[in-house]
């Protein structure tokens, strides 16, 4: 396989080249069947297959346990900013803490539905750091709290998960870990409810994940949308109507290409899965910002301990060279880093997908686009 242009986009982001070539392979005719994926009946023998395996594949590399359901929906992160507390508010009051612009969306739409209690909020530091959660205001008789465990656009990751009962509450965790999924394993000891859309980390755009604990369901509001309601959804296995079968077909080729990542430690012992993927996105992760700190030219403004793995986002000291750092970017085969239009500047996502090889020839970049503009 030759080498493509190494793609940084927050999303739809890169997908594994092993993954799109067998995707490829697989277009006219899955499996002998005589069907491409796209052509099936999602209540076929051959899609239920499919369907099924992705959810194993799945369960086994996040460690899913037993209480909690694999729902594959549509209206990406988005819609579960609705669907959330359609499901789970029962019309009273959720906690939402926002460190970013996701959050932030999180916050204005659950107020369509819920009592918002803005539990904490890092605005003030314009989403450079994460509000301990010591020091969050949360409400007595929430049904949820809400957090986005990686920010995408701002760049701030909770690298450990809130415990919520010792911080003396009794509400599910619901975590949108739309652009973290499969990059690291999750404590689901203290979370109720994980969503994501998919194009981030785990497939196309059009497919949406939500794992949530079994006792959560059954609590839908009268107004909520049949297709949008996660006890319909769970007990039609992710088929009450047409679930988006590429995508899931698609994630599946992906969770099986993260089952087969390994990374050694220097002891010999041999890391699998998301574990492996972990240490190789931390791997990553230092090698761009230990560059960044080294540098005057270049900075990231996001405080040390809460610097996401997957989306990097620095800014060139001198802006007016935007311009020239993106098209030299591009020419050799470094692509999208342009920053979001909020933030401005420059961003590098390095999700699973992205190699090493891609961020040592980032920064190979970088440096020479600094030796030749200081
Ligand atoms: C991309 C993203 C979303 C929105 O996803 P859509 O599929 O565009 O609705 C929500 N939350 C986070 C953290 C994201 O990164």
């Amino acid at each position: 396989m030759s080498q493509r242009p190494f793609n940084f986009s927050a999303g739809p982001a890169t997908i594994p080249q092993e993954v799109l070539h067998m995707a490829a392979a697989e277009m006219l005719d899955w499996h002998g069947t005589g069907m491409g994926v796209m052509e099936m009946s999602h209540r076929g023998k051959a899609f239920m297959a499919i369907h099924a395996q992705a959810v194993a594949d799945l369960r086994e590399l996040l460690a899913i346990p037993e209480n909690f359901r694999v729902l594959f929906m549509q209206g990406g992160g988005l819609a579960q900013n609705a669907i959330v507390p359609l499901n789970l508010s029962r019309g009273g009051t959720v906690d939402l803490v926002v460190t970013g612009a996701w959050s932030q969306k999180s916050y204005k739409e659950a107020g369509k539905y819920a009592q918002v209690n803005l539990a904490a909020s890092a605005q003030a530091s314009g989403f450079t750091t994460l509000p301990s959660p010591n020091t969050w205001q949360l409400s007595k008789e929430a049904a949820y709290v809400h957090v986005c465990s990686n920010e995408t656009i701002h760049g701030v990751e909770f690298h450990e998960l809130p415990d919520l009962q010792a911080l003396g509450s009794t509400a599910p965790l619901v975590i949108d870990f739309s652009s973290q999924v499969t990059s690291r394993p999750v404590d689901w000891s203290r979370v109720g409810l994980a969503f994501g859309g998919a194009q981030k980390n785990i497939g196309p755009a059009g497919l949406t994940l939500v794992v949530v604990r079994e006792d959560l369901l059954g609590h839908a509001m009268a107004v909520c949308p049949s297709a949008f309601d996660y006890t319909l959804v769970a007990e039609h296995d992710s088929m009450y109507n047409t679930p988006p079968t590429y995508g899931i077909y698609l994630a599946g080729l992906i969770f099986q290409w993260v089952k087969q990542q390994t990374e050694t430690l220097a002891d010999g012992t041999v890391l699998r899965g998301v574990a492996a993927m972990e240490l190789r996105n931390k791997t990553k992760a230092e090698l761009l910002y230990s560059y960044l700190d080294s540098s005057d030219f270049y900075s990231n403004k996001v405080a040390k301990d809460c610097r996401s793995r997957m989306n990097l986002p620095f800014f060139l000291a001198d802006e007016s060279r935007n311009e020239a750092f993106l098209s030299g970017a591009q020419a050799h085969g470094l692509l999208q880093l342009k920053g979001h239009k909020s933030l401005g500047g420059m961003r590098a996502s390095l999700y699973n997908a992205m190699p090493l090889a891609g961020v040592q020839a980032l920064v190979a970049y970088m440096q020479d686009f600094e030796r030749s503009h200081a």
